[in-house]
């Protein structure tokens, strides 16, 4: 029986790690099928503080991780492919035929962003391709960009973008947007943003680095050509808690609900980092509501005496 189980191995997951390993709880981290999570599809962090000249994301991770195994963070590779947390122990099952036990779960399983799934778009992923703005919108001083997308995300990132950029194309499929009024009249009065209409990108353009992207008008069938030295990727984002429906509160979209601190509707279950934040989505928001899982978990197991 353990006392504590973490799923993900983001920076949400590593945090929890190194907090109760730290509390000498002797967790064990299970790594899942995309190991390290989002950090390891980016280039240079610049925000995350404490590397005043930066740090690659999946560097940040691997930092991350020896800091849990230094403190005795015991790492198991596999994915759960089922969990049965109506009874305690809870039990989580590892690729469909281990069986653990645990006092105690912290789910930090993350969230996906949604892709295109163009040509162009996996090969130039962080060198030009991205999902965040505030992570990457800094490197495009003076460059023109390519958001995609017609909701909340995609106008926040074109703002954004436009500190930086010196224009904005936002493509959308449809001639009307799907984000909130105030976001579209913040959008429409940025003299740097414009938007391509009933449009959808067919190819991410560049051979080392993004150089454009091909359109098509989705009504007249016309193909053209735009010269980005980005693309924003702003569709939406998945949470990863497939495995938890029907058992683990979330909210209409799949997110998990979390309150007073990390906890679920389940005791001895939290949840930290994507998994249950549509709002913040980043990794050093994530690291701390991992801190804050593993603190609400140790303070749960002194509470079973
Ligand atoms: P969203 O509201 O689901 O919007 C996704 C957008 O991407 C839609 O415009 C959709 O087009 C488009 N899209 C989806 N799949 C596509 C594809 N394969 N190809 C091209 N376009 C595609 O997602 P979101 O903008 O990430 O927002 C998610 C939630 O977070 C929303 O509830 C939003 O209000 C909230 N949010 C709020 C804020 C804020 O208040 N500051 C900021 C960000 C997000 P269609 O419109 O044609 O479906």
């Amino acid at each position: 029986m353990r006392n504590v189980i973490i799923i993900g191995s983001g920076p949400a997951g590593l945090t929890a790690a190194i907090y109760t390993a730290r509390a000498n709880l002797k967790p064990i981290l299970i790594l899942g099928a995309h190991a390290g999570g989002q950090l390891t599809l980016t280039t240079e962090v610049e925000n995350y503080p404490g590397f005043h000249h930066a740090i690659m994301g999946p560097d940040l991770i691997a930092e991350m991780r020896q800091q849990a195994e230094r403190f005795g963070t015991e790492f198991l590779a596999g994915d759960i492919t089922s969990v049965d947390l109506k009874q305690n122990p809870l039990r989580v099952i590892v690729d469909g035929e281990r069986t653990l036990e645990t006092k105690t779960l912290i789910i930090a399983t993350g969230a996906s962003a949604i892709w295109l799934g163009v040509p162009g778009e996996s090969a130039l992923m962080g060198h030009g391709v991205s999902s965040c703005a505030t992570c990457d919108g800094f490197f495009f001083r003076g460059q023109e960009l390519v958001v995609v997308g017609g909701g909340d995300s995609a106008l926040e990132e074109a703002n954004f973008l436009t500190r930086f950029a010196t224009k904005v194309s936002v493509v959308h499929r449809r001639d009307k947007l799907r984000a909130s009024k105030i976001m579209q009249d913040r959008a429409f009065k940025n003299e740097k943003i414009t938007f391509i209409w009933n449009s959808v990108v067919e190819d991410i353009l560049g051979n080392d680095l993004v150089t454009g992207v091909r359109l098509r008008n989705i009504v007249t069938g016309q193909l053209s050509e735009l010269k980005a030295a980005g693309v924003f990727v702003a569709i939406g984002h998945s949470p990863n808690t497939r495995l938890f429906e029907g058992q683990v509160a979330m909210d209409a979209h799949g997110y998990i609900l979390t309150k007073h601190g990390m906890a679920t509707n389940i005791p001895g279950v939290f949840a930290a980092g994507d998994v249950q934040d549509v709002r913040y989505r980043q990794a050093i928001t994530a690291a701390g509501s991992g801190c804050m899982a593993a603190m609400d978990a140790e303070r749960y197991l002194e509470g079973l005496g």
